[in-house]
């Protein structure tokens, strides 16, 4: 019987490549994806990747060619491809934004009725548009959105912002987000359930890749009496582990905190009397 493999695809080069791959790489994930490859196949477990542009991979994985893909939240929503969003990802964050030339005032968005916006995004910014009852005109441009106010093409811009540098540079402001997004798995609805069991396998190694980046490893020094109230602080996955030092009285704490909680409690720690305190990455976290 032969053994199922599961598709994914990826893009081939652009904003999503690289966190893409190194995800499938923390997850342990073997592959090799040298220069101008458009398929690899992995050598420690049952996946195939397809290196495609980001555009092309939600129509792949609706008709079956690839069982998975890793896409822009904004392109999965635009495109409206019968598939199934399995899990946000976390990376490759940006916002789709409506920017209009700076000297303009722009007090809501009823103040696009009658306008014209270019943008690449036709589908989510008309949806945005029907949903406040304003009716504009969307000229859809497939690239260099930002440059239609300048050259009379358009009165904005509905288009896709990270920092608003490119934005500025074109004499145009953000004025209103109208979508957010991140990367995000897709699936083939009906997927066997050979490969539907691959895919719960990536994702609980996903999980516990992302839970490990969440969270820090801590190590300190302190005197045994004070071990209860530091106990309050870095509760752990169940308990912090306790050893004692080869000096008496002293004892080594060890406990699993997610960072924001540690930078809070830094300072409690201290008063509670933590010393010598190790803050260290953990690569991998399974409950
Ligand atoms: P392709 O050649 O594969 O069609 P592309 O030029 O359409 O690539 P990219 O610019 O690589 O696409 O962007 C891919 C996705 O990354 C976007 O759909 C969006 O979700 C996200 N993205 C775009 N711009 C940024 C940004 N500045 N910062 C972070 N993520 C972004
Ligand atoms: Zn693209």
């Amino acid at each position: 019987m032969s053994q199922a493999v599961l598709r994914i695809a990826v893009q081939k080069s652009g904003r999503l490549s690289e966190d893409s791959l190194n995800l499938f790489k923390e997850c342990g994930i073997k592959f090799d994806n040298g220069a101008g490859k458009l398929k690899a196949t992995s050598s420690n477990f049952p996946a195939e990747f397809l290196f495609l542009r980001d555009d092309d991979i939600p129509g792949y994985v609706e008709d079956g060619v690839a069982d998975i893909g890793i896409v822009g939240e904004n392109v999965h929503v635009e495109v409206c491809k019968k598939v199934s969003e399995v899990k946000k990802l976390g990376f490759s964050k940006c916002r789709l934004s409506i920017a209009v030339p700076r000297g303009e005032a722009y007090n809501g968005v009823q103040d696009l009725e009658g306008k014209s916006i270019a943008t690449s995004y036709p589908v989510i910014l008309g949806n945005f548009l029907n949903s406040h009852g304003v009716k504009a005109h969307i000229h859809e441009i497939s690239g260099s959105v930002e440059i239609a106010p300048s050259i009379g093409l358009a009165d904005a811009v509905c288009d896709i912002v990270s920092s608003g540098g490119t934005l500025l540079s074109n004499g145009l402001k953000e004025v209103d987000v109208i979508f957010r997004s991140e990367a995000v798995m897709i699936g083939y609805p009906d997927m066997p359930a050979e490969k539907q069991n691959i895919v719960e396998q990536l994702l609980f190694r996903i999980d516990s890749v992302q839970r490990a980046k969440n969270n820090k490893y801590v190590v300190l020094n302190t005197k045994t009496e004070n071990i209860p109230a530091i106990a309050k602080l870095l509760p752990g996955m169940k308990a912090p582990s306790v050893f004692p030092l080869a000096e008496a009285g002293w004892s080594s704490m060890h406990s699993v905190i997610n960072e924001n909680d540690f930078w809070q409690n830094i300072e409690k720690l201290r008063e509670a009397g933590a010393e010598g305190i190790l803050v260290i990455p953990i690569e991998k976290m399974i409950f």
